[in-house]
């Protein structure tokens, strides 16, 4: 697993996918470039998300609000006093962790085991297998999912009362190393605010102090009037936003999974009160399907639904992807009722209301969140897609298997030799194309080379130009995932690729 993750670092640096930021001068701890290629996947992951959103959705639009608010939206929000993680300490290697994230990490080591007994059973038991049946009668794997279960439970009692004390005894109870010294040695549990502080304005003395949005929502709750008004919106409708938040994260690791600046892709959902579960439910199943849409297996997605909820929510859910490093938050589905809303309202003295011609009556909506990670969809995509193959003939081919729709170039073209013409027959076909897709040229090394350079690359098809092109204008297609290949007509060559690539 660990040699996996790593690959998936190198293969996104050496074809130009990820960088770490300001690598000239030994980087940035989790800040991270997207290259030539990783911008064209993140912008198509963008567009594919907008498009199911806003665009699929007639009472769903999107804005753009800016990244600096007003100071008081954090206040009002609840992030001034509550957006802390619980930080701790290691007395003798003097790193940081994040307390919540060690304790997660043993917890999900437990349940490893007892999927790694299930899976045994099953192999065992075939079709016979009932695995709810073997949870309650195995001892063992029993044992294993309720301490894990115990664990969480306590971990998120203690947190939401505050009990840093009761955090810190359950890591040294459960016997927890820092996981590269092996060392026990921890000092107290303390809250760290995640939010990035700057300041507006020219002289020190009356500056303001602002903050870095921590996340995209609020930018949505504090123009709800405005969109609704202007747009005419009646609930329910939504909201929808993309783009760059700031979190000063305690633990650096895991590459763009947790980065310090990064970028969410969020949707409000304003409703009347007390329909809020029926939204909730419509939401979480209508964004798993969002995931699944992209084909990278239904067995590497599951929903956990949160013990601990946040100061602003009645119920909440995570869609875990199965990460190289296991499975981790990739989505988040929130129903945070009328807090947000009450909150700018009191903090601002401005009425938050939403007037419902049916009711004839004025009420605060209630929201449900849809919020995901775009450098996190990033990872669940390219590390799913990366991978190394063993052909029939012995010999091994690294393919990044990329959903068309999402893959950075839709087709290399490439002339069989550089001569007799078949250079300028393939720049023809770019520029008949490249209206319509992303299309690269490469000349360079012989065409097998080139082929396993796009597969690399996630290149979904290759069009090859040879001499009989310049006889009959046909030339060969040839698919990234099973390596066939056609003889097509160039005429045809745009219907093929579209019927690839478009959603
Ligand atoms: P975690 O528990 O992993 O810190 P979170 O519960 O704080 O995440 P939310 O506040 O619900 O996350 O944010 C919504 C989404 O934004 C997450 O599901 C994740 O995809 C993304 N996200 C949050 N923090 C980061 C980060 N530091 N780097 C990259 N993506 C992030």
């Amino acid at each position: 697993q660990e040699d996996q993750f790593k690959n998936v670092i190198s293969h996104a640096k050496e074809y130009g996918y990820i960088f770490q930021s300001s690598e000239i001068y030994d980087g940035l701890s989790a800040v991270y470039d997207y290259g030539q290629n990783g911008a064209e996947l993140k912008k198509n992951i963008r567009e594919y998300w907008w498009k199911s959103m806003v665009q699929m959705h007639e009472n769903i639009v999107g804005i753009d609000a800016a990244i600096f608010m007003h100071p008081t939206t954090w206040k009002a929000s609840g992030h001034v006093d509550a957006f802390n993680d619980p930080l701790i300490d290691n007395k003798d290697s003097k790193k940081r962790f994040r307390a919540d994230v060690l304790i997660e990490d043993y917890a999900e080591k437990l349940n490893q085991k007892a999927q790694k007994e299930i899976e045994k059973a099953r192999a065992r038991f075939g079709d016979a297998f009932n695995e709810q049946e073997f949870i309650t009668t195995n001892a063992r794997t029993k044992e294993y999912l309720e301490k894990k279960d115990a664990i969480l439970q306590r971990m998120a009692r203690s947190l939401e009362s505050e009990n840093l004390a009761d955090v810190k005894a359950l890591i040294e109870e459960l016997e927890i190393a820092d996981p590269d010294t092996g060392s026990k040695n921890w000092t107290e549990v303390r809250q760290f605010n995640l939010m990035f502080g700057t300041k507006l304005g020219a002289e020190a003395a009356n500056a303001m102090d602002l903050y870095l949005r921590p996340e995209t929502a609020q930018g949505i709750f504090v123009n709800f009037l405005n969109v609704q008004k202007t747009g005419r919106m009646k609930i329910p409708f939504g909201i929808a936003q993309t783009g760059k938040a700031f979190r000063n994260e305690i633990v650096a690791r895991q590459f763009i999974f947790r980065m310090r600046e990064f970028e969410q892709m969020e949707m409000q959902f304003f409703v009347k009160p007390g329909e809020e579960m029926k939204y909730y439910e419509y939401w979480k199943e209508t964004r798993l399907k969002w995931h699944l849409s992209l084909g990278l297996g239904r067995e590497n997605y599951r929903f956990h639904d949160h013990e601990k909820l946040a100061h602003y929510a009645n119920a909440a859910a995570d869609i875990e992807f199965n990460f190289p490093f296991g499975f981790k938050e990739l989505e988040g589905i929130h129903s945070r009722t009328d807090f947000d809303l009450k909150a700018h309202e009191q903090h601002s003295g401005k009425k938050l209301q939403y007037f419902d011609t049916e009711e004839n009556a004025n009420y605060t909506p209630y929201v449900v969140e849809t919020s995901v990670g775009l450098d996190r969809m990033f990872l669940s995509v390219f590390a799913t897609s990366l991978k190394e193959e063993t052909l029939e003939d012995g010999s091994t081919r690294t393919v990044l298997s990329l959903p068309s729709v999402l893959a950075p170039t839709k087709a290399a073209v490439l002339p069989l030799v550089k001569k007799d013409g078949l250079p300028d027959v393939a720049r023809q076909i770019i520029d008949d194309l490249k209206w319509d897709f992303n299309v690269a040229y490469d000349e360079k090394d012989a065409v097998g080379r080139r082929y396993r350079r796009q597969d690399a690359l996630g290149t979904p098809f290759c069009i090859t130009v040879d001499h009989q092109t310049l006889e009959d204008q046909t030339v060969t297609i040839r698919h990234r995932d099973t390596m066939k290949q056609d003889r097509v007509a160039i005429v045809d060559l745009r219907g093929i690729i579209n019927e690839e690539v478009s959603v």
